[in-house]
C-alpha cells in the first residue's frame, strides 16, 4: 500500500516537498473491518489548512501521518456482513491505495449506485462540493425567483452546483472564473445567465462595472468562495438585505492577507454574511444529495473534473488547485 503524509508544515507557500511518499504494509483485516480500494482520491482545499500548526476550524493533519481525504473506491476483502467485495464505497480512506474501515462505525463508509452516476461525481457533485453548494445557497442566501445570485469559483466544484441550483429556484445566476475556457463552460454547458473573467480586471472598481452589466437589477445573494476583488466588487453591486454566503477564501489559503475595502457596505446595505462548515449540517445531506443526484442524472449539472494519474501526483495536483490550474473537481484516478 503506497501512502502520502505530510512529511513538513509549510512556511508561507505550500510545496509538493512538504509531502512524502511511503510504501507500507496492508494489515490483516480484524472482525468487522473491511478492506477498500481506493478509485479516486478528492484534494479539496481545506486541506491547506490543516498543513498548518494552528487550530482553524479542523484540526492540524498530524505530520508522519496519511494525509486526511474524501476517496471512492471498491470493496476489496470483508469481514463485516454489511459489506461484500465489489460494493461501490464512498469514505474517508485518506492520500493511499488502500484503506482499512470499520464498518461499523456510523457514517465512515457509504455505499453508492453507479446506475445513473458515475463513481467519482460522488467526490463532487454529488458529494461533500455539492452539498456545500446546496447548503450555502439553499439554507443561507435564500434566493427567490428573480433575484440574481453572484457565485465566485463558478466552474468548480462547488461554484458549478451553486449556479445550477439557482437557476432550478428562478434566479439569475453570474458566475465569475479565472479565464474564457473557463467562463465559457458556465454559461454553455451549466446554463448561468452570464460569466465574468475577473483576470481581465485589474482592481475591484473595474470588476464592478462588468458585474454592473452583468446584475443589471443589482445583487441579492453572493457565494464567496475566494476573497480579494471579487468580493469588493460584489459589495459594490449588492442591494439592501443581500446574503453573503461565506463559503471560503481561497486566495488568503496559501498564507497572503486578504484585504476588504469596503466593509461600510455591509451597514449600509442592512446585508447578512453567514460562514459555514457542510459537515456540521448533517441533517441536509440526504436532501441535498437527492437533488444533486437527479440533477446530474439527468444531465441538467455537468460536472467537470480534472484528473490527476497515479498517486505521485497528488502533492502536484494539490498546489494547482490552490493556484487555480484545475478545471473542475480536482481528483487523482489510482486504479
Ligand atoms: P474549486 O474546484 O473551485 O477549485 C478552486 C478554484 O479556486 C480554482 O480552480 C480557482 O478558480 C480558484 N482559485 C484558486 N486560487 C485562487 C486565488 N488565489 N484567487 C482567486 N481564486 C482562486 O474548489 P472547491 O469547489 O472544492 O472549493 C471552492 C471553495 O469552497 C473553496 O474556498 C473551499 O475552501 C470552499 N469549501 C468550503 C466548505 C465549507 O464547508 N465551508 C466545504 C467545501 C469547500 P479560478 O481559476 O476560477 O480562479
Amino acid at each position: 500500500n503506497r501512502q502520502i503524509v505530510l512529511d513538513s508544515r509549510p512556511q508561507g507557500e505550500a510545496s509538493a516537498a512538504n509531502f512524502k511518499l511511503l510504501t507500507t504494509d496492508t494489515p490483516a483485516l480484524a472482525d468487522g473491518q473491511v478492506l477498500v480500494r481506493h478509485h479516486y482520491l478528492s484534494l479539496d482545499p481545506y486541506m491547506r489548512g490543516r498543513m498548518n500548526e494552528g487550530k482553524s476550524y479542523a484540526q492540524p493533519q498530524p505530520l508522519g501521518q496519511v494525509m486526511i481525504g474524501g476517496t471512492v473506491g471498491e470493496v476489496a476483502e470483508s469481514r463485516n456482513p454489511k459489506y461484500a467485495a465489489g460494493d461501490k464505497v464512498v469514505g474517508m480512506g485518506g492520500w493511499q491505495e488502500y484503506s482499512v474501515v470499520d464498518g461499523n462505525q456510523p457514517g465512515a463508509l457509504r455505499k453508492v449506485s453507479t446506475s445513473q452516476v458515475p463513481l467519482s461525481h460522488y467526490l463532487g457533485a454529488v458529494g461533500m462540493p455539492g452539498v456545500t453548494a446546496w447548503y450555502g445557497l439553499v439554507k443561507i442566501i435564500e434566493p427567490k425567483a428573480g433575484q440574481t445570485v453572484v457565485v465566485s469559483a463558478a466552474s468548480g466544484a462547488v461554484g458549478s452546483a451553486v449556479g445550477v441550483l439557482a437557476k432550478k429556484r428562478g434566479a439569475r445566476a453570474v458566475g465569475v472564473a479565472g479565464g474564457a475556457e473557463k467562463c465559457r463552460y458556465v454559461t454553455e454547458e451549466l446554463g448561468f445567465d452570464a460569466c465574468i473573467d475577473y483576470k481581465q480586471h485589474k482592481d475591484a472598481q473595474s470588476l464592478s462595472q462588468a458585474l454592473k452589466e452583468a446584475c443589471p437589477g443589482g445583487v441579492d445573494g453572493y457565494f464567496e468562495n475566494v476573497g480579494g476583488i471579487v468580493l469588493d466588487a460584489v459589495l459594490l453591486r449588492a442591494n439592501s438585505f443581500a446574503r453573503i454566503a461565506m463559503c471560503g477564501m481561497i486566495s488568503g489559503y496559501d498564507g497572503k492577507p486578504i484585504p476588504m475595502q469596503y466593509p461600510q457596505l455591509i451597514l449600509t446595505n442592512r446585508m447578512r454574511i453567514e460562514g459555514f462548515i457542510v459537515s456540521e449540517h448533517m441533517e441536509v445531506w440526504p436532501e441535498a444529495l437527492a437533488e444533486l443526484g437527479q440533477l446530474v442524472g439527468s444531465g441538467e449539472l455537468k460536472p467537470r473534473e480534472s484528473v490527476a494519474q497515479g498517486l505521485e501526483s497528488a502533492p502536484e495536483a494539490f498546489m494547482g488547485l490552490l493556484r487555480g490550474r484545475n478545471f473542475g473537481k480536482q481528483l487523482v484516478k489510482l486504479v
